[in-house]
C-alpha cells in the first residue's frame, strides 16, 4: 500500500458529492502535505473503473436514487472490495456510509450494501436534519465529534463493528450510537466535509493510511475553537 506518496480516491463525485464531499479530499490532501507527504487525489467517476491500488477512499453523501446506483456500480466493480482486501482506509459519509454495510433503503426499495461493515440501515420515523454531535470511541482517542446531519435512513450495528461515537446530540445511527469503525474502515453522518470541522479524525485516516502512531501537530486553533463552540452549543440545547 502506501509508499512514498499518499493516492486519495474520491468515489463518484458525480453521484455522491451532496454536500461539498470534495472538502474531505481537500482537508487529507493538504494537511498530508504540510508534512512532507506528496499527495496525488484521483476523482474517479462511476462510468471509470475504481483502481484498487490508493490508501484512502472517500465515499460521499447522496439522494436515495445516486445512492443505489453508486452501490449497485462499486458492487459491479468490485474495486473498493479489493482495496479493503489490501488494507486500504475507506471514509464513508452519510449515503456511503450506509451503502458500506449489507443492505439500506433508498426510494423504499431495500437495495444490497457491498457488506463491508457488519451494519444494515432502514428508514426512521422522520428525516433526521440538524447538529451532531457525539463523544468518540476512547480507543481512537479522537476529541467529540461535531457535525451536520441530514438522512432518512436509520442503521443497526452488527456485532463485527463498532459504534464511532455515543450520541450526545442529534439522531446519527439510532439517537444513541453514531457511525460505524472496523479496522481501517469507518463512516458517519456527519455530513459533507466532515474532516473540515474534525481534523483530528482527518490525522486519524491519515496515521491509519501512512502506517505511524503520530503526525507532527499541526495548527489547528480555529477549527478546533469553531468545533468546540458547535460542540458545546449544540449539546448545551439538545440536553439541558
Ligand atoms: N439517501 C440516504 C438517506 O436519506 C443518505 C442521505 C445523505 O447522504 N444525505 O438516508
Amino acid at each position: 500500500m502506501f509508499s512514498d506518496s499518499l493516492r486519495i480516491v474520491w468515489v463518484y463525485p458525480d453521484l455522491l458529492s451532496t454536500y461539498g464531499d470534495r472538502g474531505n479530499a481537500h482537508i487529507l490532501a493538504t494537511r498530508a502535505q504540510r508534512r512532507g507527504y506528496p499527495v496525488e487525489v484521483l476523482e474517479i467517476r462511476s462510468d471509470q473503473p475504481l483502481p484498487a491500488t490508493a490508501d484512502i477512499y472517500l465515499v460521499g453523501g447522496g439522494e436515495d436514487g445516486p445512492q443505489a446506483l453508486g452501490a449497485q456500480r462499486l458492487i459491479a466493480d468490485g474495486g473498493l472490495h479489493r482495496a479493503v482486501a489490501q488494507g486500504s482506509v475507506v471514509f464513508g459519509v452519510c449515503a456511503g456510509y450506509q451503502l458500506l454495510g449489507s443492505s439500506f433503503f433508498a426510494k423504499g426499495t431495500k437495495c444490497a450494501g457491498l457488506d463491508l461493515l457488519d451494519l444494515s440501515s432502514d428508514r426512521g420515523p422522520a428525516r433526521a436534519i440538524g447538529e451532531l454531535a457525539g463523544n468518540i470511541d476512547q480507543r481512537l482517542g479522537l476529541p467529540p465529534l461535531s457535525g451536520f446531519e441530514n438522512h432518512g435512513g436509520r442503521t443497526h450495528l452488527g456485532p463485527e463493528v463498532s459504534p464511532l461515537a455515543q450520541v450526545t446530540a442529534g439522531i446519527g445511527n439510532d439517537t444513541k450510537t453514531e457511525g460505524a469503525w472496523r479496522g481501517k474502515l469507518l463512516g458517519t453522518y456527519s455530513h459533507g466535509p466532515a474532516l473540515a470541522r474534525n481534523p483530528a479524525l482527518a490525522d486519524l485516516l491519515l496515521r491509519w493510511a501512512v502506517g505511524v502512531n503520530q503526525l507532527p501537530p499541526l495548527d489547528d486553533t480555529w477549527s478546533e475553537r469553531l468545533r468546540a463552540e458547535r460542540h458545546a452549543a449544540v449539546v448545551a440545547t439538545a440536553r439541558p
